[in-house]
This record gives structure tokens, C-alpha cells and sequence, in this order.
């Protein structure tokens, strides 16, 4: 990766300066979250789907396509989970137990996509390069949480 103004992604994975905020932000600046949950293999696939249902049983969240090659700014194959700020705390510490050893990205929604992708991010497993990250928006909307498309039965 072309080593930028923005990226962090250096071999010693060091924030360059221009990455730095110095004043924290709110709380209220995170909208929604998201989780991608990455898969590479046929075999990590078939467990990346199981966990998808388990999931949709579990946690009203808004399920997103599975994504065979990548797209945006991912590097691997994934699915997106959209969920709202009341959820994580049940939620991430749900998929910290049961992600069978898959890459989660976990990122924020703020008006910051690229602070959201390279900064904000929390990782579980490999940290992935994303992709073409100068691409994305650093003032934006935030993006607020869709409709939830699950009907949860099972507490987590
Ligand atoms: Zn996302």
C-alpha cells in the first residue's frame, strides 16, 4: 500500500501525524456500527454463514448481503452487520466468543469514513489492509442505523 498522508498501516503500525486528533471526540459522534465479518476459504465461508444465522437469531441488526469478492474499501470476501449504539455492548462481546476464527472488523459510524475504517476500527483476528482508504469521505453524513431485517428468538 502506497504509504500516504493518511495511512496507518505502516510495517510498524504507527498512526502517521495527520491521523491524530488531540481533542476527543464525543460519544454522540458515533451514529451506528458496523461488523464485516470476512471469510477466504470455502470452508471459512460455510462457517461465516452459520454464523450469520446464529446471529439474525440473536440481535435485532440489519443482516447485509454476502459479498463473494470484495468490494468498497474490503480487502476479502464479508458480510456487513449494521447495528445500532444500544447493541454492542451485548452484541461485540457475542462475536468476540463465537467468531470461530474469523477476521470481524468492527468500525464506527461517524462523519469520518476514513477515521471510521483506519483509526476507529477494532479488530478481531488479522488486521486487513483497506482498500483505496484516501477514497473515503472524512465529512459526511453518518450514517444512522437501518431497520433491523431480523427477528431475534434467542437471548444471547
Ligand atoms: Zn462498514
Amino acid at each position: 500500500m502506497r504509504p500516504g498522508p493518511n495511512s496507518v498501516h505502516g510495517p510498524d503500525g504507527v498512526y502517521s501525524a495527520p491521523m491524530i486528533r488531540t481533542t476527543p471526540q464525543p460519544l454522540a459522534a458515533i451514529a451506528s456500527f458496523h461488523a464485516h465479518i470476512y471469510f477466504d476459504s470455502a470452508a471459512q465461508r460455510e462457517i461465516a454463514l452459520a454464523l450469520r444465522e446464529q446471529i439474525g437469531a440473536r440481535f435485532a441488526v440489519t443482516l447485509g448481503r454476502v459479498h463473494d469478492r470484495p468490494v468498497g474499501p474490503h480487502a476479502r470476501a464479508m458480510y456487513q452487520v449494521a447495528f445500532d449504539v444500544a447493541t454492542f455492548g451485548n452484541f461485540v462481546p457475542w462475536l468476540m466468543l463465537n467468531r470461530q476464527g474469523l477476521t470481524v472488523l468492527v468500525h464506527p459510524n461517524t462523519r469520518d469514513q476514513r477515521r471510521d475504517h483506519l483509526v476507529h476500527a477494532l479488530w478481531m483476528g488479522e488486521v486487513l489492509d483497506i482498500v483505496d482508504a484516501d477514497g473515503l469521505p472524512t465529512d459526511d453524513e453518518a450514517e444512522l442505523p437501518p431497520p433491523p431485517n431480523t427477528q431475534p428468538t434467542l437471548a444471547p
